[in-house]
């Protein structure tokens, strides 16, 4: 089933540092790929090392205001010429996003490498691609937001309209994929799906059912919050739920995935319980779809992940396992029990999740089915 895969990997990545505190940390990539290099996975793909994205690609997705901005908040030397008015209305007032050095570059770099992985699978090069570091999606196109400065996953999923696909982003983050929604909003040739620990409880606070989309493209944006304590079940049964029919609906001609890890149980930055058990079910269930509907194209980035030892390059790894297809090489990096909530906790799930599902249904008037479990 699969053709040549490619990773993209390289020591710039190591560069996007917002501080040494900051919980998103590059050795988090760094730690996946060596586990993806120690499950023998690595030669089942080409490694390519990313390059820096140029301003004209940036603006892809940012105005050359922000860019310019960022630029000159990253160069120590010129980092005065901006007004405290300006850098806070561009994000840079808070200690998510924190001012560093080298952070146009670095935060270039990661656009470079997402930009890259898009391109081999347009040109056939490689008929999936993984950039492990990407995933930026709070970025909004004059505002850095939740730690990231430029939205690398939005700025490919535009290069690739500009080569005329019709694309789909699909985003299993915990946090809503907000920045990549407001850049597609209006645009219905780009559907965006994001499943997400409800906005009620979590950063960015937004990702509810009625976000479908402005004018022409009402209904390719869809939104399925998931409760805290959500575990496996629902989290499969909310992914099964949604993005099969709606790709189906849709029938993208590539599909991006942004494969945030943060709903795992020990991520200390969210509420969910997921274990490392739902990657080999969401990346087999990605690759199946995308030679479904896709011709084999598929992009997949990394995003949040905040355990960073103990989660992060498991997960990644289980994902790319099924992307050269060879689950079998990784099965054992998965956690042998999921993260099962009391009986209270879990009937609470269920019924909301019934109940947003049901909202969602409506909204996109198209039917949603919630295949849950036996009990
Ligand atoms: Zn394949
Ligand atoms: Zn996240």
């Amino acid at each position: 089933m699969s053709g040549d895969v490619r990773l993209v990997w390289g020591e710039a990545f190591m560069a996007y540092r917002l501080s040494e505190e900051h919980p998103l940390q590059p050795i988090r990539v760094k730690l996946a790929v060596e586990l993806i290099r120690e499950l023998g996975l690595v030669e089942f793909a080409e490694l390519v090392p990313p390059r820096t994205a140029t301003d004209q690609e940036l603006a892809l997705c940012h105005s050359p205001r922000y860019v310019e901005l960022v630029a000159a908040l990253s160069d120590p030397a010129r980092r005065s010429v901006v007004s405290w008015e300006d850098r806070a209305e561009a994000g840079f007032a808070s200690a998510d996003n924190p001012v560093a050095d080298g952070m146009h570059e670095a935060c270039a770099t990661i656009v470079g490498g997402s930009l890259m992985a898009a391109e081999a699978v347009h040109t056939g090069a490689a008929l999936h691609s993984f950039n492990p570091a990407g995933g930026l999606h709070h970025a909004m196109r004059d505002r850095a937001s939740g730690f990231c400065v430029y939205n690398d996953i939005a700025i490919a999923v535009a290069w690739l309209r500009t080569q005329g696909h019709r694309v789909a982003c699909v985003d299993v983050d915990v946090h809503h994929g907000d920045g990549t929604q407001a850049l597609f909003y209006s645009d219905p040739e780009v559907l965006t799906i994001s499943l997400h620990e409800s906005g009620r409880y979590l950063f960015p606070g937004t990702g509810f059912p009625d976000e479908v989309g402005a004018g022409a493209a009402r209904g390719t944006s869809a939104n399925l919050p998931l409760q805290p304590y959500s575990w496996d079940e629902p989290l499969l049964a909310a992914f099964e739920a949604v993005v099969p029919p709606l790709l189906r609906e849709f029938r993208p001609t590539i599909l991006v995935t942004q494969d945030g890890c943060d709903t795992h149980f020990l991520d200390p930055l969210a509420h969910i319980q997921g274990s490392t058990a739902i990657w080999p079910h969401i990346g087999r269930r990605f690759h199946e779809l995308a030679h479904e509907l896709c011709e084999g194209r598929w992009v997949a980035t990394g995003g949040g992940g905040y355990a960073i030892r103990e989660v992060v390059p498991r997960a990644w790894s289980l994902l790319f396992a099924e992307m050269v297809e060879r689950p079998d090489l990784a099965r054992g990096v998965i956690d042998p029990e999921p993260f099962t909530p009391g009986p209270e906790a879990q009937a609470r799930v269920w019924a909301f999740l019934d109940r947003d599902l049901q909202q969602l249904s409506q909204e996109l008037e198209v039917p949603l089915h919630l295949d849950r479990p036996d009990s």
